[in-house]
């Protein structure tokens, strides 16, 4: 599917408990397309009371539906038929999901959708896998821990990438047996809506898949406050996760997963294998979603040497980018998310020139297509300072500052971040030099001569520092969704 016309897209709004459409609330947020600016639908928010029952539909679901206490091989099973579902609903999901976000339809048919699914089926697999453990304890007694969930998981996701970060969110918790209540971002509401219709037409029982709507401020931290949250999980900026985290701190000591914002380093080497290959992958690590990646490759740090030849390869790459909307056949380059981000990038980036930091070397402007959108050139500003706004702050857009270094010791003193700590990128043909990197590097994830998430589902993601605590993916995330019991029983007579 590589378009669509955006007048021929109907959607349902409203929440989703128990199984059932709910369309009330006092309170509307208009939800706009960024491709076009134009108001397409409305959500109701959720206010505490609203909340109140959809936490208390998803604990009642828990407590009598039978999910937690199942066998796990047909909870599995449920998830495996959730999976197909998706997939098979490609040509429903992918415009959803692309006419409100700023994901190229093509781009969720071939990618986002199949990988939703994949997630899913992933943790399916899970589902008998973590029982507990006996303990080495003294003969006279059998000690044990018992693997259980939680009850209610609270899913808080960003606007970015709405389907697959709902998936890495709701597949691991309910493989788990827990139920989940998710409030998806109020720019990005609908796809969550359709998952969990699928969800019920799979077989997994109301109430233990629900979505709610609202904005941060009320429905976001009702939720992580409610008392009936056992855990809450969470994707986002970092001035969120840390409200997140003391609203959980306050209201029952919460544990809580954060993954977070970031602002990551790629660096290349002189001798690194390709230079067309890796000025491939630097460029489409921060153009693609418009840099709207919460690992976007922001900063690149570049060998003296081989910079301006590399930097050059950049800028012809990026003005081969073509802005358009979500849902015109060859976008590569899909707008920003609102008005008001675009604002916020072009302030970030003017702000970094007038100071003395950056020089633009392309981009800097918005860019021509025939909609009222906010379309952002991909853009390069040749930096002096580490201290420049451009390289500390997380712009989320597709600007990439440059900075040159004559050593290794100097790539990696610029390659770390006094806040973020996300993922970080290096290309060299020189394997020690590539592992003392990654030795050193503070950073959840490290990329050699490549940058991005391959499609191992295995492998963990999730920040050090202020990008994050706890991980998404991998089993990690399935283990983050069970609590352990100890039990020790006396079997000495
Ligand atoms: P955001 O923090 O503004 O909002 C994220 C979600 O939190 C939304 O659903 C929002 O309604 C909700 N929210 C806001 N305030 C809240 C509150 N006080 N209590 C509860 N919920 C609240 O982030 P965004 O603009 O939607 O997304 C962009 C950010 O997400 C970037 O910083 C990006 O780096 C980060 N991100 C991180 C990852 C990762 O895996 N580390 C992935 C994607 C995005």
């Amino acid at each position: 599917m590589d378009s669509f016309n955006p007048m021929e897209i109907r959607v349902r709004t409203g929440h989703f408990i128990g199984g059932a459409y709910v369309d009330e609330g006092q309170r509307r947020i208009e939800v706009a397309r960024p491709s076009d600016n134009v108001a397409y639908s409305s959500v109701p928010v959720a206010d505490a009371a609203m909340v109140d029952r959809a936490v208390e539909n998803a604990r009642a679901a828990f407590r009598t539906s039978g999910w937690p206490s199942m066998a796990p091989r047909e909870r599995a099973r449920i998830l495996r038929r959730f999976a197909d579902l998706i997939e098979s609903d490609a040509r429903t999901l992918a415009p959803l999901e692309a006419i409100g976000s700023t994901r190229p339809v093509r781009d969720v048919f071939v990618g986002d959708v199949p990988f939703t699914a994949e997630g899913i089926r992933f943790y399916a697999e899970f589902a008998d896998k973590a029982g507990g453990e006996v303990a080495a304890t003294n003969h006279d007694h059998l000690g044990l821990t018992i693997a259980e969930p939680y009850g209610v998981v609270a899913a808080i996701t960003p606007w970015n990438f709405p389907l697959v970060m709902a998936s890495w969110k709701i597949g691991p918790a309910l493989a788990a047996g827990n139920a989940v209540v998710l409030k998806p971002s109020e720019m990005t509401p609908f796809s969550a809506l359709r998952l969990a219709e699928l969800a019920i037409a799979a077989g997994v029982p109301p109430g233990i898949f629900n979505v709610i709507q609202g904005d941060g401020s009320t429905t976001g931290d009702a939720l992580v406050r409610h008392h009936g949250v056992g855990k809450v999980t969470f994707t986002g900026s970092t001035s969120t996760g840390a409200a997140i985290m003391a609203a959980c701190a306050e209201s029952g000591v919460k544990p809580v997963t954060l993954e977070l914002g970031g602002k990551s380093p790629q660096v290349v080497f002189a001798d690194a294998s390709g230079l067309d290959e890796a000025a491939r992958r630097v460029a489409t690590a921060i153009s693609s979603n418009a840099g709207q990646v919460c690992v976007a490759g922001s900063r690149l740090l570049v060998e003296r040497s081989i910079a301006e030849r590399f930097v050059d390869r950049i800028e012809r790459l990026f003005s081969e980018l073509r802005a358009g909307p979500t849902w015109r056949s060859g976008t590569t380059l899909p707008p920003i998310i609102s008005e008001r981000q675009a604002q916020r990038i072009e302030s970030i980036v003017a702000r970094s020139v007038a100071e003395g930091g950056a020089v633009v070397r392309c981009g800097a402007a918005r860019a021509d297509v025939d909609l009222p959108g906010a379309y952002y050139l991909p853009t390069i500003l040749d930096v002096a300072s580490e201290q420049c706004c451009a390289v500390r702050e997380e712009i989320f857009g597709p600007v990439l500052t440059v900075q040159t270094f004559d050593s290794e010791e100097e790539a990696f003193q610029l390659a770390g971040h006094p806040d973020y700590g996300l993922a970080a990128g290096v290309h060299t043909a020189d394997l020690g030099r590539a592992l003392r990197f990654a030795r050193r590097i503070e950073a959840g994830t490290v990329w050699v001569n490549r940058y991005g998430r391959s499609a191992d589902f295995i492998i963990p993601t999730g920040g050090y520092k202020g990008s994050g605590i706890g991980k998404d993916l991998g089993r990690d995330a399935f283990e983050a969704n069970l609590r352990h019991k100890s039990v020790l029983i006396d079997i000495s007579k």
